[in-house]
């Protein structure tokens, strides 16, 4: 039952994607037994969102396997499913949320997890038939479906954007045997996020694959008759298309939110245990701002971070300070991307670092870390799978370690560990 004195009759989850079907299910788990309200605007069961880009693009997985749970789970669980219901409002006072229909509805707790929307791409004829994003599962059947008829009758595939969803699209056309241009703004890919000599890297993993990777370029305009058949660049390149791909990322779904009085700050403002400013309100997943420390000598930072992972264990934390346990979430960061045969995966969180150290064979089998003041703050790896729960117990362990031994791939990170 619910901690913390008083009887919490509902609770209400705005947002039934990872972080809020993952509260709610917590919340049964500990044996919550009051009403949950999980409330969505998409239509389908909460799903997975990673394979869109991968499995499900690339035909290995049908719509069957991206459901988190069947119906039925969601009814044994009394977990009530209000979906293609968008929120327009709260009021935050009251915790009482205005649905589209116009409904009001009021509960004891709310949590909202309204988690990333597409940023505009304010482009001419970026509205053409042809020219497709990737959010949801809608947006992956429309997308796959052009793949298919791309890939049979040998069109080009331009993808703007060479983030990592931007990436795994261009992987997935290549692999079906389209030709691909990518196209990014910035001089190298990822540039922020991994620096210069790891963005470079992974250009040249698409480039060796026949993907043609232009940077520092941006699109200027999408031409075509009925539908895209050309893209027209800063450079003044013109690409002839079979279709067009916008992966130029996300921003946090807070619109409904414009007049709650809640603080926010680059996503929905939350402390350590995931409560927003307004009591009783929490917030989880890609759209809450949360204070991000792992160890004492690290520095404090606020982050939002787009990560499935994130957003399944924070929707676990809010459950439990829901009920009143008051603990603070402290999970080391994680995600993973997958291009060709490349398994990549980013441990950790660090906007600066001093130096990259990187052990093993880039870009087969590699971890390169990020250190700040001798620390190892992140770290990005190929095919190293085994090496996750290692990395994250380095980085939440703190200790200094010699670049020597970092780069040295005949000395196992586990026993790295052990001389902690
Ligand atoms: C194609 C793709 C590939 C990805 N690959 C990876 C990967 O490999 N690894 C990784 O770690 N992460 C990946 N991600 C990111 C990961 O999927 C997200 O971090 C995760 O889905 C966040 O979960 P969430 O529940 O916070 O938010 P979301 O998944 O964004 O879900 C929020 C839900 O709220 C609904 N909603 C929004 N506004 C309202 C409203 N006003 N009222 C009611 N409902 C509303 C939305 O319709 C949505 O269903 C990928 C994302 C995409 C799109």
């Amino acid at each position: 039952m619910a901690g913390g004195g008083a009887r919490i009759a509902s609770v209400g989850i705005v947002g039934a994607n990872i972080a809020g079907a993952s509260t709610a299910e917590t919340l049964r788990r500990l044996g919550y037994d009051g009403r949950i309200a999980l409330i969505g605007a998409e239509t389908e069961l909460p799903y997975e969102r990673p394979p869109l880009s991968k499995e499900f693009l690339t035909g290995q997985f049908d719509e069957e396997r991206l459901t988190l749970r069947p119906r039925a789970f969601y009814d044994e669980q009394r977990i009530e499913l209000w979906l293609g219901q968008r929120a327009t409002a709260l009021d935050a006072a009251t915790r009482t949320i205005t649905l589209a229909s116009g409904e009001r509805h009021r509960f004891d707790r709310l949590v909202l997890a309204t988690g990333s929307e597409l940023l505009p791409f304010p482009v001419p004829g970026a509205d053409l038939p042809g020219v497709y994003s990737l959010r949801t599962l809608a947006d992956a059947h429309t997308l796959r479906a052009a793949l298919r008829a791309g890939a049979s009758q040998g069109g080009r595939a331009v993808v703007v954007g060479a983030g990592f969803i931007g990436s795994e699209v261009a992987a997935a056309c290549r692999m079906a045997g389209m030709d691909v241009t990518l196209i990014e703004m910035l001089p190298v890919p990822l540039e922020r996020a991994l620096g210069s000599r790891m963005g470079a890297l992974l250009a040249d993993v698409h480039r060796t694959r026949g993907v043609e990777v232009l940077t520092g370029e941006t699109v200027t305009a999408i031409r075509g008759a009925a539908r895209a058949e050309e893209v027209v660049t800063s450079s003044g390149a013109h690409i002839p298309c079979a279709f067009v791909v916008v992966g130029t990322g996300v921003r946090p779904a807070l619109g409904w939110l414009a007049d709650s009085g809640l603080a926010i700050e680059n996503g929905v403002v939350v402390d350590a245990t995931c409560e927003t400013s307004a009591p009783g309100i929490f917030a989880a997943g890609d759209l809450a701002n949360w204070p991000y420390q792992p160890a004492a000598t690290a520095p404090a930072l606020r982050v939002r971070l787009e990560h499935w992972d994130n957003a399944l264990r924070q929707g676990e934390t809010v459950a439990r300070n829901l009920l009143g346990e008051g603990v603070a979430y402290r999970h080391i960061p994680y995600f993973w991307s997958d291009q060709y045969d490349l398994k990549l995966q980013y441990v950790g969180y660090t906007p600066t670092w001093d130096e990259i150290v990187v052990r093993g064979v880039p870009p087969e089998s590699f971890v390169a870390f990020y250190l700040r003041e001798g620390r190892v703050r992140a770290a990005f790896s190929s095919n190293r799978q085994r090496d996750l729960v290692t990395l994250k117990k380095l980085m939440a362990a703190d200790p200094m370690l010699p670049a020597e031994l970092l780069a040295d791939d005949q000395l196992p990170l586990k026993e790295l560990l052990k001389q902690v």
